[in-house]
């Protein structure tokens, strides 16, 4: 492994320039999802992995959201391991709040600038990188190496990675998956909250506003359900210990990359009204009212238990109905933190000089769900998510390329015999 650890290396010194003209290049084509046509960026990746003589190839379900695919083979049998990242990103509001073009790829200070670039055109490219220095070692290493580099994951991933993986399962599934989503370098997940949407309609038969005995008041009865529904964010969470134990190690370094509470909400429910709508003028007493809400949970809790505790407080409301937006939500997912390509992560940041990355769990969604759900292990570490989904978002030069070195050692690791 040391040889080809030190290739490896080299390669990425040697490639600096390149590396960073590569990712400013992919930030210039824009993929901004909705509206998510992704074809321009697409052929962007298409072109640069057929530059350099790798096997790739398109695997489109919707033509505006095409996905790029590559795979081979190394000299000897052994694991298969997936790379995958997401082209789409998301869009960048109104370009006055930017003090460059959004698209702009500008390399200044250190820094390549523009959407994107952080979630996640930089763990697109890092593991893109990684497959075409790996396809170059191949007569060194062993098992398989497939790169997917999908569409449609800021909308869920279902023409995406979940169309991938369930249409061609012998080629995508793998038997283990590395992703490089903003994490921190700080930070390896192994698993990610779920996300339960839930629209509620509370019907009542209304009346003049100074009527209050003749009809129970729509807006009234949301808010009690909504003190209620907040009510779920005490309910007790049962992991296992070795869950439980790595979840709680990784709060200190939650709270410094998400700000003080992140830590505490890593591992509880959370509620979240996201809106309310009724009544019709002052003085009428609203017969009608609607309450959406975004419920996540932490990982090792179900949506089967959950919907049990929200039909329990909705039977306590004759005037309300509930409806969950399942094409919305998403259980919770976690692989082995023993898994060893979390320590293979650890030890490979160690070996570059930095502190080894705490393991932990990601409040937000992933691609990775849709492999974990399916009984794949999934990891991600990518870069520091500065000004993600905000103006001016920027990744550092010097961050990228470590990216790109921890994935290329990370699954030459993987992969060694
Ligand atoms: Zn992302």
């Amino acid at each position: 492994m040391s040889r080809i650890r030190e290739t490896i290396l080299q390669w990425i010194a040697e490639d600096r320039e390149k590396l960073v003209g590569f990712l400013a290049g992919f930030v210039r084509v824009p993929s901004p999802n909705p509206p998510g046509d992704t074809r321009a960026a697409a052929a962007f990746l298409h072109a640069a992995l057929a530059s350099q003589g790798v096997p790739v190839s398109y695997r489109t379900a919707k033509p505006e959201w095409p996905n790029v695919v590559g795979t081979f083979s190394a000299h000897r049998p052994g694991p298969h391991l997936v790379l995958n990242g997401h082209i789409d990103v998301f869009p960048p509001g109104p370009t006055e709040t930017w003090s460059r073009d959004p698209w702009s790829g500008a390399i200044a200070d250190g820094k390549v600038h523009g959407r994107g670039v952080v979630d996640m055109k930089c763990g697109t490219a890092a593991s893109l990188w990684t497959y075409v220095y790996l396809h170059r070692l191949r007569e060194e290493l062993a098992g398989r190496l497939t790169l997917t580099c999908v569409s449609d994951e800021e909308t869920g991933g279902t023409w995406g990675a979940k169309w991938l993986i369930d249409t061609f399962p012998d080629e995508f599934r793998g038997d283990c998956v590395l992703n490089a989503e903003p994490s921190t370098p700080g930070m390896v997940r192994f698993g990610e909250k779920g996300t339960l949407r839930l629209i509620f309609a509370v019907d009542t038969p209304g009346a003049h506003g100074a009527y209050t005995h003749v009809s129970k008041n729509a807006i009234k009865v949301a808010s009690d359900l909504i003190q209620d529904l907040y009510r779920l964010e005490e309910l007790p969470v049962a992991q296992p210990e070795d869950i439980k134990r790595a979840i709680a190690a990784s709060v200190p370094a939650i709270e410094r990359a998400l700000g003080a509470g992140g830590g505490r909400i890593l591992n509880r429910f959370t509620v979240s009204a996201g809106v309310i709508a009724g009544g019709i003028k002052i003085n009428m007493l609203p017969g009608h009212c609607r309450l959406e809400v975004d419920i996540r949970l932490p990982v090792c809790t179900t949506h089967a238990s959950l919907m049990h505790e929200i039909e329990a407080i909705v039977a306590r409301y004759p005037e309300v109905a509930v409806r969950p937006v399942w094409t919305h939500s998403a259980e919770p997912t976690f692989s082995n933190p023993n898994h060893p390509m979390l320590a293979i992560l650890q030890a490979t940041v160690r070996s570059l000089g930095r502190s080894e990355p705490v393991a932990s769990v990601s409040l937000g969604a992933t691609d990775m769900k849709h492999w974990r759900a399916r009984g794949v292990p999934a990891f991600v570490y990518g870069c520091t998510p500065n000004n993600m989904a905000k103006p001016d978002e920027w990744v550092a030069i010097d961050e990228y390329l470590h990216i790109v070195r921890t994935h290329a050692l990370a699954a030459a690791s993987f992969l060694s015999p």
